[in-house]
This record gives structure tokens, C-alpha cells and sequence, in this order.
């Protein structure tokens, strides 16, 4: 089971990292295997998943049974009781009671065995228009188009209701004699995209290399229909993959667009790459700043390491301006430091400008308190 915990964290890393996909937490990722769901815990941002710790897993049959009594109750129960008798039934399921799973564990249910749901803007954009129907079905004929529904429970019911009319429709056609119920094996172990209506985009597929491949796709596609080009997030995904090839460290790339950094960057790169001016610079940014000749030049990475013993955490390509920590939390953190830093020195003669000696950021460095305070 650990490699499949690995290659969902992996899903969670890239889209925890992507903007374009994720904002403030948003989004959920699972896997189904051996009988049991593993999902997202509720509440938790995709970038700081980075174990099982951040997950649930739950009875997967005991799920799908949950779907079947909650379709068959449905009509009967008002909404918030709707909610609240599926919230008890879900957590019955649960072998993790301890942390909350994802609000659309149900959802996720009915698909697999790994599925990645997110807010793309590129796609939301689309599907909060009154044509994003017809436009997803020229686009993508096989697509699932889910209406409107409240997301949780009924949302869940809403995709349950059109697999079903899809497995009805293979079944007549193919007559194969099987079940034709949305939750058959055949039904899920195809690659899948769901479009939700004002909400945002489901993939699943068999493996996390599909199920990034297939996100990446319909974020571009969709994005080129209406001419909004984010490709620039994905660049975030580069980063990441580079560090990876020099460190074992789990690290997170953020797409700085602070207009304050960014402009110091055009009119005075020594900002933002030079040596520390004050200890919160230092421990939060690092001993330096790094210029990348390429989004593949991991020499120069691997110089610096040798260099400061540390990954860089502040990292410019072109015009492109990178923040590398931990999770998305923690390269926010970062930002802000950075930011205080150039607007402290952005009126100052740098010949004149006292820099942190090197023996006193070797001491900080080593500072057992301010490695507390970074973990934190
Ligand atoms: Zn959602």
C-alpha cells in the first residue's frame, strides 16, 4: 500500500503546487485499492499532504452501499438531512476516525482508481457560462456533464445518476449481460473526465501519470477555446521536478506574482539574489538567491548546494520568479519575508547596505530555535 500512498501524495504535490488548478486548499485526490478508499483529509491543502498522515481511508464496499441507500432515500429527506445522514454513514466507513475525510469522498467513490478533483480557472471559467455544455461535448464527446448540485452528497448522486445512464447505454449496445450499474468494475476502471457546472473538473484514470497527463490536457484545451493561456503555472511542476533529480527533500514550487518582487527583479536583481541583510531573510529565504541558466540546469543547483548545504529556496529563470519550500503555506511565508527585504533596500546605494557576516549566518543557521521556527 505505501507505493500507492507515494503516487498519491505525488498527484497531491502536483496539483497543490499549481494555482491554476488548486487555490486556498481547494481540491481532492484518492485512490481505490484492495477494498479500501484513501482520500484527502478534509480541510487539509493539497500541498501539505505529504504521507498517509494526511489522509483518510475508508471500507470502499461500504461506500458504494452507503451511495445505493442514499439514492433510494434521496426524494424522501430534505436537504440538510440528506447531508447530515450521509456525513454519519461516511464516517461509519471510516478505518481513520481520527481525521475527517474530503467532503466529496462519495464522489470519489465512483470513480478510480485514482482520481484528482479540481477548481482549474481555465475550465471554471468555462463552466460557469450558460453554453459550457455544448462546448465541452464539441470538445470532448466521451465527457460526463454534471449540472449544478451542491457539492458533498448530492453532487455525489447528481455523477451517480449519469454513470448509470452511461453504463445503461454500453450495456444496450454491447449487451454484454453485465451489471449495468454506475459502480461495475468495467464502468471504473476507465479513464474518466467529469465536468461539473459552476463548480470544476474530475479525472480518473488507472494510473497518477495518466491522471496528470489528462488534467494537463483539458486545462490547456479549455483554456485555448476561451484564450486564456495559464500555462505559465506549469512551469511550477518544472521546478519541482528539477529539485527532485538533486534532493530526496519534499518540496513545493510557488509562481511568484508580486508586483513588488517582480519589479526589483527587472530593475535590481541583486535584491532578490543577494546574501541575507537581516536573520528572518536568512533563515525564511536562504543564503541566497539563484539564477538558473535553464528550467533543466541542475548543475547549478547542485553548486549551490555544495556551496550552502541548503536547497535554494529563492529561484529565477528568465523573467520567472520561483519560491521553493516545504508547502504552498510555507512559500507564502517565504514571499512575504522577500518582499519586506527589497522594500527595506529598494531606496538604498547597495555599496552602502550592511549584509549578515558569514559566521553569523552559519550561527543562525544552526540555531536550533529558528530551525523550530522554520518547521513550523
Ligand atoms: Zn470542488
Amino acid at each position: 500500500m505505501a507505493v500507492e500512498v507515494n503516487e498519491l501524495v505525488n498527484l497531491c504535490s502536483f496539483a497543490g503546487e499549481r494555482f491554476d488548478l488548486s487555490q486556498a486548499g481547494g481540491g481532492n485526490a484518492s485512490f481505490v485499492r484492495d477494498g479500501e478508499l484513501w482520500i484527502t483529509a478534509s480541510g487539509w491543502p493539497l500541498s501539505d499532504v505529504k504521507d498517509a498522515s494526511g489522509t483518510c481511508r475508508l471500507d470502499h464496499a461500504a461506500l458504494v452501499e452507503t451511495m445505493r441507500n442514499l439514492k433510494g432515500k434521496q426524494s424522501k429527506l430534505e436537504k440538510t438531512e440528506l447531508e447530515r445522514v450521509a456525513g454519519k454513514a461516511v464516517a461509519q466507513c471510516s478505518k481513520t476516525p481520527d481525521v475527517r475525510p474530503s467532503i466529496e469522498t462519495l464522489m470519489h467513490c465512483l470513480l478510480g482508481p485514482f482520481t484528482l478533483h479540481t477548481h482549474p480557472i481555465a475550465v471554471t471559467a468555462l463552466l460557469c457560462r450558460k453554453n459550457w455544455k455544448s462546448v465541452i461535448q464539441s470538445l470532448y464527446p466521451e465527457a460526463i456533464c454534471v449540472d449544478y448540485e451542491t457539492p458533498g452528497v448530492r453532487l455525489a448522486l447528481a455523477l451517480m445518476d449519469k454513470l448509470d445512464e452511461i453504463s445503461e447505454a454500453e450495456n444496450k449496445v454491447v449487451d454484454t449481460g453485465g451489471n449495468g450499474s454506475a459502480l461495475s468494475k468495467k464502468n471504473k476502471s476507465k479513464s474518466k473526465k467529469v465536468f461539473l457546472e459552476n463548480h470544476g473538473v474530475i479525472i480518473s484514470a488507472p494510473t497518477v501519470e495518466e491522471v496528470i497527463d489528462s488534467t494537463n490536457e483539458v486545462v490547456a484545451k479549455v483554456g485555448e477555446h476561451l484564450g486564456l493561456n495559464l500555462a505559465h503555472y506549469r512551469l511550477t511542476n518544472q521546478i519541482t521536478s528539477l529539485m527532485r533529480t538533486v534532493s530526496t527533500e519534499s518540496v513545493c514550487s510557488y509562481y511568484c506574482e508580486d508586483k513588488v518582487l517582480l519589479d526589483a527583479l527587472k530593475s535590481n536583481e541583486d535584491l532578490i539574489i543577494e546574501r541575507p541583510s537581516w536573520p528572518d531573510q536568512l533563515v525564511y529565504c536562504g543564503s541566497a538567491g539563484l539564477r538558473l541558466k535553464s528550467l533543466g540546469d541542475a548543475r547549478s543547483i547542485k553548486d549551490f548546494i555544495e556551496k550552502y548545504q541548503h536547497l535554494p529556496k529563492v529561484i529565477v529563470v528568465d523573467d520567472h520568479l520561483f519560491i521553493v519550500d516545504r508547502t504552498i503555506k510555507h512559500c507564502r511565508r517565504l514571499e512575504e519575508v522577500l518582499k519586506a527585504h527589497v522594500m527595506m533596500l529598494s531606496n538604498a546605494d547597495m555599496d552602502e547596505v550592511q549584509f549578515l557576516s558569514n559566521d553569523e549566518q552559519q550561527y543562525l543557521l544552526n540555531w536550533e530555535a529558528e530551525k523550530a521556527r522554520q518547521r513550523m
